[in-house]
């Protein structure tokens, strides 16, 4: 080969991208009390398999981006805050450019303070999970500076895959919400998949996600282990030994494996969703090209009012977790600083024209990214559990609903009860200001109904705050009933609204739901009715 062509050959890659990979094990050295579940009676007994922490790095000729994905319950911000700024300090990276995953794990160490009120720990237990969130904080800088020292020329491709094993959990029962089987609920069963290979082809990473909670392993275990997502990244390094499989957990806060309760089960979870981020990558991958944007702000969640008496009140209970957090807030009021609101993390990396990765933080409903995927059509990828994981985050809708991810994981979260009504409104403006940045405007169509909107608009819009069919394509002729789209609590809203734009009491007994409400277009035609009566 002449000295020109490779020339030629480094000139043409010098416009493309770098990237870096590099992983440390995270494995607590020691037995350790786990995260993820309340009555666990003692710290770790053995492990199933390695936990760790993997880095992808990307530059291109003016950016950096740093992917990190760990196999943990949730990183919290007191850690990815106190590495992101030696990170501007060392290597100048903004924090906006650092994207922290964590796959949520219930079968990995407890990472303080995230679901610090959930624990029983004594002085001594304490102090080894504090000791390893200090050692944990090192080992995440290290692999990230490795990541950015081994950077060199790579070819970046996205595909886009399902997997069928996360089950919407939020059950209906006559007591309420409960953790259970919900097959009318929201899923997000897609599978995104980045692939990262070097100059010569050889595969360097898979960076793979799924909206479902690792959950599957008995709740009862002591064995440390990364569930199916550790489960699914075993699998695809066994069959590419040259590579590093990363797995990113998406909006599964809703979403648990079905079935699950084995470790077998967990087993064939990451074989399947192993077998189809392959397939993907045999199929169909579309070439990324720069630029590299980030953005990253910080919003306000706020918290519905509180006040002293109800956790003087909490300090009384048998149950233990809310003893801990009444005394915890009681605390913050004796100092003057009860929390009104949380910090809420929203970042987006966008890798070019063809795909942009939204990181939200905390335990993100399904709901969410199934919203935001319809707003902005396209190549998004919605991760959650990224950057802090303060919370669940429920959808308008679950809110009105309540059940364990709205008001009892708050006790657990240490947090002074439900989010405010407006928690949905909130992020979404986030998002939309946070996409603005990296150059992602969303669709006309869907933008924000106005009371001068048609008809039709503010109809659909209700529709995406009802949480209902929001991957639907909403025509004049969407069955609504039929296809079982609106539930009882949905359909009484949809009733509620109805009569605010009749502007009188209808009766709603009075017209048959199946031949009235039927399709969009048949509720319009009642309100136009209705109107007409009114003004005859
Ligand atoms: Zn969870």
């Amino acid at each position: 080969m002449s000295g020109i062509t490779n020339l030629h050959e480094s000139r043409a890659l010098s416009v493309g991208f770098r990237a870096g990979v590099s992983r440390v094990e995270i494995t607590p050295q020691a037995p350790i009390w786990m995260s993820g579940y309340p009555h666990r009676k003692h710290a770790s007994r053995s492990v199933v398999h390695s936990l760790w922490a993997k880095v992808l790095a990307i530059e291109d000729e003016n950016a950096r981006t740093v992917i990190v994905a760990t196999d943990l319950i949730g990183l919290p911000r007191a850690i990815t805050d106190f590495v992101s700024a030696r990170l501007q300090e060392e290597y100048g990276l903004e924090r906006s450019q650092i994207l922290f995953n964590s796959t949520h794990t219930h079968n990995g160490p407890v990472v303080w303070p995230n679901l610090r009120a959930m624990f029983d720990l004594g002085k001594r237990e304490k102090g080894e999970v504090l000791e390893y969130g200090r050692g944990l904080a090192a080992h995440l800088f290290r692999a990230i500076a490795e990541a950015l020292k081994n950077l060199e020329p790579a070819f970046l491709s996205y595909g886009l895959g399902k997997a069928h094993f996360a089950a919407n959990r939020r059950e209906w029962t006559p007591e309420g919400v409960r953790i259970g089987v919900n097959p009318l609920g929201a899923v997000d069963l897609d599978v995104p998949v980045l692939e990262v290979r070097s100059q010569d082809q050889q595969l360097r990473a898979v960076v793979f996600g799924y909206a479902c909670h690792n959950t599957t392993c008995p709740d009862d275990s002591y064995e440390l282990n990364g569930d199916y997502a550790g489960f699914a990244q075993i699998e695809l390094e066994k069959s590419h030994p040259e590579a590093t499989a990363m797995f990113l957990m998406l909006c599964g806060g809703d979403q648990n494996p079905n079935p699950r309760g084995s470790f077998e089960l967990a087993e064939r979870h990451g074989k399947a969703l192993a077998a189809e981020v392959d397939r993907i990558r045999g199929a169909s991958l579309r070439k990324l090209e720069p630029p590299i944007q980030a953005a990253f702000e910080n919003i306000d969640l706020v918290f519905a009012p509180h006040t002293r008496e109800t956790f003087e009140k909490e300090l009384r209970e048998p149950d233990p977790s809310r003893r801990r957090r009444a005394a915890a807030i009681l605390k913050s009021y004796d100092e003057s600083s009860p929390a009104r609101c949380t910090l809420y993390p929203i970042q987006a990396i966008r890798l070019g024209p063809d795909l942009t990765i939204l990181a939200l933080g905390g335990e993100v409903m399904a709901s969410y990214s199934l919203r935001v995927k319809k707003e902005y059509p396209g190549n998004l990828v919605v991760a959650a559990y990224s950057n802090d994981v303060m919370s669940y985050i429920p959808s308008r809708r679950a809110l009105r609903e309540g059940g364990y991810e709205v008001v009892e994981s708050m006790v657990y979260y240490c947090q002074p009860g439900q989010y405010s009504d407006d928690v949905e409104d909130r992020i979404f403006a986030g998002i939309r200001s946070v996409l603005q940045r990296v150059g992602l405007h969303s669709e006309e169509s869907l933008a924000e109904a106005t009371p001068e909107s048609s008809l039709r608009t503010r109809l659909i819009s209700l529709f995406r705050d009802l949480n209902v069919g929001t991957d639907l394509e909403w025509s004049a002729d969407t069955s609504l009933l039929r296809s079982g789209l609106l539930d009882s609590l949905a359909t009484l809203q949809l009733a509620e609204w109805i009569q605010r734009q009749v502007g009188a009491d209808v009766d709603l007994l009075q017209f048959d739901l199946s031949e009235e409400w039927e399709t969009i277009a048949r509720i319009e035609q009642f309100i136009a009715r209705h109107r007409q009566s009114q003004a005859g």
